[in-house]
């Protein structure tokens, strides 16, 4: 099953992932269990954007409550690679493990070709796996073939 990310919402956190450029961007998607509604943008706080990054604690704290308050969740964690692929590094892979945010997916956003930007998502498990699941950002669409 893809991961569902509607094309305002994909251009919304490829549109932040430019902007913050030379630095790293980070927020989340809100949704539920069909795919993301919504991109809240965070401030990434790490003391070295360019190279990491690292979502101001409260900001995710009002992320979160925002969700809940609409009945949703935080379904994707997403930062920007600005010099390497839309691959987890091994820092963000242990980051997921150790802050216990793996039940959301992880969504990359690579700029190493500012004009053409690539997005890939994935599941990172607790014991290091990586994995990638399919974007699509036509639900209906998906539902419809599938169907056929
Ligand atoms: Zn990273």
């Amino acid at each position: 099953m893809p991961f569902l990310i509607p094309k305002p919402v994909l251009a919304d956190i490829i549109s932040h992932a430019l902007i913050a450029d030379p630095e790293e961007c980070c927020g989340v998607l809100i949704g539920d269990e069909n795919g993301a509604d919504e991109a809240k943008r965070i401030k990434n706080t790490h003391p070295e954007p360019i190279r990491r990054y690292e979502m101001d604690p409260v900001a995710l704290a009002r992320a979160e409550s925002e969700a809940d308050a609409k009945g949703l969740k935080i379904v994707a964690i997403y930062h920007s690679h600005t010099h390497s692929q839309a691959y987890p590094s091994k820092t963000d892979v242990n980051n997921a493990v150790q802050s216990w945010w793996t039940e959301p997916y992880y969504v990359l956003i690579s700029l190493v070709e500012k004009t053409r930007p690539i997005v890939r998502a994935f599941k990172i498990s607790d014991n290091h796996q990586v994995t990638e699941t399919p974007i699509t950002t036509d639900g209906d669409q998906y539902v419809e073939t599938t169907r056929s």
